[in-house]
């Protein structure tokens, strides 16, 4: 079964076709600039290929990977007719959504109602969808939420501290993101525990331009960091993560900014950015730090004691743990992050293999003296969203 996997953003889209009796990636692209000009890359039968044409809309988007998809030299198919299903990735599905679902109907209306929720993503999930739709009719389409995994938590852990009203009247709680990231590989460490998912007590550190930790109790999500938006949880890139609310107000108050202004500085101005003023990306703030610069330093410092700390109360809302595990950019390529995140976690019987940490590639870098192991597990979420896509497929042509 061929499974196009797609994610679609306000202005671009990123495309990865898969071939499921194999689970590759027979072709990937990006279309840019959706709505400007259009830009897009492809990649495939070993060969890249990057351009300009117009794109006015996802449809047109769609039309443009579609013949890439079908061309002599860059393409894989032969025909429309070999694309059997599309998988979409959709930012938030609110309460209405804990696992995959096949669209029809009532999941786009579901999907719409999820907007005030999703406000930046869910329009543009959904206009990938229509673009979809009307680019390939017929075609059996798949929604998959970042949100749905942590649908599992208890009132516990996503009943925020306000008046409950809140929580009735407008849906304010904790959902949490990257979901698709933590089941899968929160289900490949149980699988290297032993393969039963029951009694597994596990932390999952997605650590990349944004980053989320969730703690993983028997398989099912327990509790996140991300909150009712992804703002919330530990500082990342440009986002601050969580702070005392009354900042809002009291920035607002001194530079003149609306409520929107200040949000938009928290989510596009904070986090390492706005701590170091060098960069959002990690590999620049090393570059710094290396050469002296103190924020950049402390941007890193900053970042590794947030994650440290909530590995810490994870552990202990869990009441211990069998596993940590690190994915994503930064969890999956910084040595130095990792060791400096589990730096004097000891006593709750964590311990890296400095060695085995510092080769590119290791999946487990439990010390030898740890109780609780610690995993790098290179996330795929393009792989849950098509693996999904099949098993919805699958089950409707039987
Ligand atoms: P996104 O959230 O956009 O999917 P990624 O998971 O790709 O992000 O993570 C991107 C981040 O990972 C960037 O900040 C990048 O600098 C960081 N990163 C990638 N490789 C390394 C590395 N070798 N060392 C440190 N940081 C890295």
């Amino acid at each position: 079964m061929n499974i196009l996997v797609i994610n679609a953003g306000s202005s671009s889209l990123k495309y990865q076709l898969f071939d499921m009796t194999t689970q590759e990636v027979r072709a990937k692209g990006l279309c840019e600039r959706i709505g400007i000009d259009g830009k897009f890359k492809h990649e495939a039968n070993g060969k890249k290929v990057t351009g300009d044409t117009p794109m006015a809309t996802h449809a047109d988007a769609i039309r443009h990977l579609t013949k890439m998809l079908l061309d002599e030299e860059y393409g894989v198919i032969k025909s429309m007719s070999e694309i059997d299903a599309v998988g979409h990735r959709v930012l938030h599905g609110g309460q209405k959504f804990s696992e995959s679902v096949l669209v029809d109907e009532k999941v786009i209306a579901a999907i719409e109602e999820c907007i005030p929720l999703g406000p930046l993503h869910n329009p543009a999930n959904l206009m990938g969808i229509h673009a979809c739709e009307e680019v390939m009719p017929g075609v059996p389409q798949v929604a998959v939420f970042d949100t749905a995994f942590h649908q599992s938590m208890p009132k516990s852990s996503y009943v925020y501290a306000i008046p409950y009203e809140y929580y009735e009247k407008y849906g304010v709680r904790r959902y949490g993101f990257h979901g698709t990231s933590h089941r899968y590989v929160s289900a490949k460490a149980i699988e290297l525990l032993g393969g039963k998912a029951e009694g597994t007590k596990i932390i999952t550190c997605h650590l990349g331009n944004g980053s989320s930790l969730a703690a993983v109790k028997d398989g099912k999500c327990f509790d996140t960091s991300m909150g009712l938006t992804p703002l919330e949880g530990v500082p990342m890139g440009t986002r601050s993560g969580s702070m005392d609310p009354a900042i809002v107000e009291f920035i607002a108050n001194h530079d003149n900014l609306t409520p929107s202004e200040t949000l938009t500085m928290l989510n596009k101005k904070s986090g390492v950015l706005g701590i170091s003023g060098v960069s959002s990306d990690f590999r620049d703030l090393d570059e710094a730090a290396a050469a002296g610069n103190d924020r950049a330093q402390l941007a890193l410092d900053i970042f590794a004691y947030n994650v440290k700390k909530y590995i810490g109360s994870y552990v202990a809302a869990l009441g211990g743990a069998d596993a940590i595990v690190f994915t994503a950019g930064v969890g999956e390529n910084s040595a130095e992050m990792r060791a400096k995140i589990t730096e004097g976690l000891e006593y709750l019987g964590i311990e890296i293999d400095q060695e085995k940490n510092a080769v590119r590639g290791t999946v487990d870098i439990t010390g030898a003296g740890s109780k609780v192991k610690v995993f790098v597990i290179p996330t795929n979420e393009e792989l849950v969203i098509a693996s999904d896509t099949e098993e919805i497929v699958s089950a409707l042509n039987k």
